[in-house]
């Protein structure tokens, strides 16, 4: 193999890689759960509700209201990220097609 080929194919896997990361990112404009089914794909869950805050703060910064979220959850059963996934949102099925801006649910939490 020639050397320019080797590198125009370390260039494609190099950039591959760095979309696959980026895609594991959580994305601000997905509903609750696809958020959270992003993030703890990458991470544990903190047995607490950092990643639900933290996507609360996305949604404030877009002028959506989430007052009263925390509240909500916790009343079914959603003391933590993944508490919130198992039993809050059980049936919804995470829609994680890559190369959106966000998920194909119309509701956002
Ligand atoms: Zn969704
Ligand atoms: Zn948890």
């Amino acid at each position: 193999m020639e050397d320019v080929e080797a590198a125009v194919i370390a260039a494609a896997e190099e950039h591959l890689r760095a979309c696959q990361v980026a895609d594991q990112r959580p994305r601000p404009d997905d509903c609750l759960p696809c958020y959270l089914h992003r993030a703890l794909r990458g991470m544990e869950c903190d047995g607490k509700l950092s990643l639900t805050h933290e996507w609360q703060g996305h949604q404030r910064v877009r002028g959506r209201r989430t007052g009263g979220l925390t509240v909500f959850l916790r009343s079914r059963g959603g003391f933590c990220d993944c508490e919130v996934l198992m039993n809050v949102y059980p049936d919804r099925e995470p829609d994680l097609v890559p190369g959106r801006d966000r998920c194909s649910h119309p509701a956002w939490r």
